[in-house]
Order: C-alpha cells, then sequence, then structure tokens
C-alpha cells in the first residue's frame, strides 16, 4: 500500500468545477491583485475565526512581517518567540531590523513555555510570537498575561492553526494580531501563495493595509513607505471555495489523530502527540516522537509510506543565525524534541485503512533492533 504525506490532488479533486468556475470570474472580472474577490474572502475569513478584521497579504510570511511594523517594531528592538517553527516566524523580526531571542518549548505541547518567557525580557523587548505548532495553539492566558504586565504586542503565529481554538477562542485573535499561511500544504490552501492577518483592532488592519500596498492611503498618495504585499484575487477566489470546507476537514483530521492515538497507545516505543485540555488541535501536522527517527524514516519509506521532520533544526541553531550566538545546549527540550519528531501522513482524505496499514508499518520499524 502506498500512504502518501499529503495528497492535495484527493483534496481538490471533488471541487474542480467550483474551481474552474471561480476562477474563470476573475478573469474576466481582472480583479487580478487585490480587488473585491480579496475583499470578500477578508469578510468571510475574519468570520470564520470570530473576529472583526482580516487583511489579505501576499504569504503567511507577510502575515508576521507586517503587523511587525504597523507596531513599530525596528532596529534595536527584541521579539521572543519559539525556537521550535519555521524559520519565517524569526525572519519576519529580522526584516524589521530587530532581534529574535528564542524562548524553549513546552515538552508536552512543543510551544513556547510560558513559564521562562519573562527571564528573557529586557528593555528592548517590544513583542511576543507564540507559535501555534502543529496546529494546536500554545498556551495563551498566561502569554497574555505577561505581556500586559511588560506593555508587549501579542502577534500569534497561526500558519498552521486555522480555526484551532483555546479556552473558546479561536487561533490569532487573542494577541493584537494573527498571521496565517494558506501555502498549499496548509489546512487552508491556496493555489499557491498567500495569506492574511486577522486583528480586532480597525486601527492596525488599516495600517497593515496601507502598509501592504506601497504606503497608499489613496492611489498614488503615499503616507509611508509600504511594501506589495497584496492578495492574488485568484487565490482569494480558491479560497472563498476552499474556505467552506475548512470546518469538516479540521474535522476530519481530529478523527485522524483520533484513531492514530488509539492504535498506537499501547507502543511504548512511540510518543503520541499531546492535545492540552485548553482546546482543540486541528494537526496540520500529527507527530510522534521516536528514539531512531531516522532510521524509522527510511523503513517507513520503505513500506511506500511519506513522512516528514517538522523541524529537524530548531531555529536558534540554524546558520543563519549564527550571529546570534546560542550553543547547542542552551534549549534542551526543543533541541532534543527536533531530533526525536517525525510527522506521519495527515490530511483529510486519509482512509482508515491508510491508518492502520501506517501503523502497523511504524510499529514493526520502532521494534527492528538498530544496526549497530
Ligand atoms: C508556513 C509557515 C509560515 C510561513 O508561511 P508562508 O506562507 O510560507 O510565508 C510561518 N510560520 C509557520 C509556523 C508556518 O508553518
Amino acid at each position: 500500500m502506498k500512504v502518501p504525506f499529503l495528497d492535495l490532488q484527493a483534496h481538490h479533486a471533488p471541487h474542480l468545477p467550483e474551481f474552474e468556475e471561480a476562477i474563470r470570474g476573475v478573469i474576466s472580472s481582472g480583479a487580478f491583485a487585490g480587488g473585491p474577490y480579496v475583499a470578500a474572502f477578508e469578510k468571510e475569513f475574519a468570520a470564520f475565526c470570530h473576529t472583526p478584521c482580516a487583511v489579505g497579504v501576499g504569504n503567511g510570511t507577510d502575515a508576521l512581517w507586517l503587523p511587525l511594523l504597523a507596531f513599530g517594531v525596528g532596529p534595536g528592538d527584541e521579539v521572543i518567540t519559539s525556537p521550535a517553527t519555521f524559520m519565517a516566524t524569526a525572519e519576519a523580526v529580522s526584516y524589521c531590523g530587530a532581534k529574535p531571542i528564542f524562548v524553549d518549548i513546552d515538552e508536552r505541547t512543543y510551544t513556547i513555555d510560558p513559564s521562562l518567557i519573562e527571564a528573557a525580557i529586557t528593555p528592548r523587548t517590544r513583542a511576543i510570537i507564540p507559535v501555534h505548532l502543529h496546529g494546536q495553539i500554545a498556551d495563551m492566558d498566561p502569554i497574555l498575561a505577561i505581556a500586559r504586565r511588560h506593555g508587549l504586542f501579542v502577534i500569534e503565529d497561526s500558519c498552521q492553526a486555522h480555526g484551532a481554538d483555546y479556552r473558546g477562542r479561536r487561533a490569532g485573535t487573542m494577541g493584537d494580531a494573527g498571521a496565517f499561511s494558506f501555502y498549499p500544504g496548509k489546512n487552508l490552501g491556496a493555489f499557491g501563495e498567500a495569506g492574511a492577518v486577522v486583528t480586532h483592532n480597525q486601527e492596525v488592519a488599516d495600517r497593515i493595509m496601507t502598509l501592504r500596498e506601497h504606503g497608499q492611503s489613496r492611489k498614488y498618495y503615499h503616507s509611508m513607505v509600504g511594501w506589495n504585499c497584496r492578495m492574488d484575487g485568484i487565490q482569494a477566489a480558491v479560497l472563498s471555495i476552499k474556505l467552506r470546507h475548512l470546518e469538516h476537514s479540521n474535522r476530519r483530521r481530529r478523527e485522524h489523530a483520533a484513531l492514530y492515538n488509539q492504535l498506537l497507545a499501547e507502543v511504548e516505543e512511540v510518543i503520541r502527540p499531546t492535545e492540552a485540555a485548553s482546546g482543540h488541535s486541528v494537526y496540520h501536522i500529527y507527530a510522534v516522537r521516536v528514539a531512531d527517527r531516522d532510521g524509522v524514516m527510511s523503513r517507513l519509506g520503505e513500506a511506500g509510506i511519506g513522512t516528514g521532520i517538522h523541524y529537524p533544526v530548531p531555529v536558534h541553531l540554524q546558520e543563519a543565525y549564527r550571529d546570534l550566538g546560542y550553543r547547542e545546549g542552551d534549549l534542551p527540550i526543543a533541541e532534543r524534541v527536533s531530533s526525536e519528531l517525525l510527522s506521519l501522513p495527515m490530511f483529510p482524505e486519509l482512509t482508515e485503512d491508510q491508518i492502520r496499514y501506517v501503523v502497523d508499518q511504524l510499529k514493526a520499524a520502532v521494534r527492528t533492533p538498530v544496526a549497530a
């Protein structure tokens, strides 16, 4: 049996006629960059997130960067974030000329450990970017309390958590802004690059709308130096269709995770993901931890199973950030977890037979003695 890591064709096949019709609509309207399709999607996505404002941008990295700019983060400032994330979280900080400061993660949820944040705050700290890794929301209440106490902005990296919730609130809506990516493989994915910022603050939304379009307050009148971070009309039209199916897709992912958990319950060589009691993950990634990760990965590959590693090197140890001066051992939990995590196939169209096959093969792989 073959089980791909991700199957976008299976995900799109039932809706192809709808996509074609929507794209034809964009072609005949000419609204390719920004425009009414983007405005319509923004409304729908804000409603989905249970928040008043959404601003469509070019990708998830823009969606992290523009709020930092809107909050005035710049050279000399520091922004606290998690080392267990995709590089883009920290890059957005670097683009502002500010310095990312990494705080270790909780060993159970792989999200930033709130009890370690205060020790990392300095007079230069301006913001915290918690990362809702693998679809699970970070422990936001203590993070928000710390931010209030120290006058810091909070930008939620929700690029993996569309629709996840935490104590009844949705991803991206608890801090000052939330950043979403619609990269094709995300829970809500475009047919190319796209992203969005959500916020409950209309002034912040207005500022980001100005920044995304060359600092224009109206056409050819520039009140500030901005950038080109517009969303494409075609992406917005596709996303509007896919958004209608997102709740269903997220439910399917949660069902798959429950089945994996049940089948792996007795397999003591495998550490399953932990879902905190505070909320519901949307399982962008279903990752287990195993001792001989690379060996298990290649044995699953031989059995026709696609897997991934999210992520093999924690951001504080990336070569690009050598200048920040972090050393191996500085953030021990993130470092250990990054050497053990293995992402199993996870997408809404996965079947029960496929999950059972993956689990059988995983059991065999972890129980094969490692060649010495
Ligand atoms: C995907 C992702 C991003 C970046 O999004 P792009 O759309 O690729 O720019 C940022 N942070 C996290 C956690 C992501 O998973």
